[in-house]
């Protein structure tokens, strides 16, 4: 068989996302509006791709990095969190990065904060000299300390990090929060950010020389489409040709409506690709405008 997970020639690409956990459904679903589609392996952790010959591996994300950097791996989805504190950790062993961020991909958002008791006043970072923080983020929260000039003490936990205080391990934390909810739940409240975080494409420092280049290029390509269209709108409707100087205010964000002349007569009609919101108010000050017939249509994708 010609499909090894593991020697995987240069001719193909891989990527690696996360098997399970928040990022594993959206990453997997993002590369499948790129056009990818793969065949199930038994074991699933390797897929192989169909439709390209770009293959994905299924793994935990924090061994994201080390694949890129060990070219296990071409390209990698994961938290630019997890990104950013193994770059830390790299540059402060090696003197250089591995990887780096090729696109922020819109979805898996929250942001790397210090909470603290709830019953506390927050007075800023000084406020944290002398205490231990707590954080699976060691190297991030210590870049950051020491840009702040605060001596703290940094408790590396692997898990369970918003229990800490509870059980006397730590006074504050330094984690993941997007509701707010688990911090909530065990008293804490946060406070600064450290890192406004969501999902990366990650790739190698430098670019590929080999016919994965073109691959790269390729995905890419259709990845900045998708992106790009994620919330864009083709808006369709008629109107006469006096009501179109009144129309186009209300239609900022579209690029250069196309017009057409029909019934060879005043009457036409308009297509305009909106890449902002395009709300029924929206339609209604279209309509008042002059606008008649409003179609409003997803775009699925397009190449520029
Ligand atoms: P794995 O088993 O792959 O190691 P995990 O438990 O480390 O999984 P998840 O909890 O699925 O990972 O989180 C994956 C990523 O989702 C995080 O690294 C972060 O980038 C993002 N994320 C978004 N919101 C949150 C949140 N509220 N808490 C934690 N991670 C979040
Ligand atoms: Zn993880």
């Amino acid at each position: 068989m010609s499909q090894s997970p593991v020697q995987g020639g240069r001719d193909r690409l891989r990527i690696a996302i996360q098997k399970s956990g928040r990022l594993a459904d959206p990453a997997r679903a993002l590369l499948t509006s790129c056009g990818l589609s793969w065949r199930e392996s038994r074991d699933r952790l390797f897929c192989y791709g169909e439709s390209l010959p770009i293959d994905l591996l299924l793994v935990r994300d924090d061994d994201i990095p080390g694949l890129i950097r060990d070219g296990v791996c071409d390209l990698g989805v994961v938290g630019r969190n997890v990104l950013a504190e193994q770059d830390i950790a790299l540059r402060r062993d090696q003197g250089a990065s591995a990887f780096r961020e090729w696109r922020s991909l819109g979805f898996g958002g929250c942001r790397l904060s210090i909470a603290i008791p709830e019953t506390w006043e927050w007075s800023g970072a000084a406020q944290l000299a002398g205490l231990r923080i707590a954080t699976s983020y060691p190297a991030i929260l210590g870049d950051w300390l020491r840009e702040q000039g605060v001596d703290a003490g940094v408790v590396e936990l692997s898990g369970s990090v918003e229990i800490a205080p509870k059980l006397g391990q730590a006074d504050a934390i330094c984690d993941l929060v997007s509701s707010g909810a688990t911090l909530a739940a065990n008293q804490l409240k946060p406070t600064v950010t450290l890192l406004e975080s969501e999902a990366v494409l990650a790739g190698p420092v430098k670019p590929f020389e080999d016919s994965r280049a073109a691959l790269a290029e390729l995905l890419l390509r259709r990845l900045d489409g998708v992106l790009r269209m994620r919330h864009s709108k083709l808006l369709m409707f008629q109107a006469s040709r006096e009501a179109v100087p009144g129309l186009l205010p209300l239609l900022p964000d579209a690029e250069s409506p196309t017009v057409m002349q029909i019934d060879g007569g005043d009457g036409l009609a308009l297509q305009a690709l909106c890449h902002g919101a395009v709300t029924w108010q929206r339609l209604e000050e279209l309509k008042r405008a002059g606008a008649r017939g409003l179609l409003v249509l997803p775009v699925e994708g397009m190449l520029a």
